[in-house]
């Protein structure tokens, strides 16, 4: 959340949708705003989360971590990559 408000308007849609008390906020005892660590680490200890980010070095370091499938939104569409049981591509 942190992040996403020091990131600006550009990113004004990203935080209105996070800050949706839909979602289910989760603490941790990292330091500082940067998420990218944060949601590594999260997943790298428990593999039951699906990562949604069009961000490249994120995407790049989540790859790494086996069974952690990625959402991304590409030309209107979302890519799922790595969905457990898919076919390879
Ligand atoms: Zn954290």
């Amino acid at each position: 959340m942190a992040e996403l408000e020091k990131l600006g308007p550009k990113y004004r849609i990203a935080l209105r949708i996070a800050r949706d008390e839909r979602w289910e906020r989760l603490q941790c005892d990292h330091k500082g705003i940067y998420a990218d660590d944060c949601i590594v680490d999260r997943v790298m200890k428990h593999r039951i989360y699906v990562v949604a980010t069009n961000d490249r070095d994120l995407k790049r370091r989540i790859r790494k971590v086996p069974g952690v499938p990625i959402v991304s939104v590409a030309r209107g569409k979302y890519v799922v990559e790595r969905l457990p049981d898919a076919p390879e591509k």
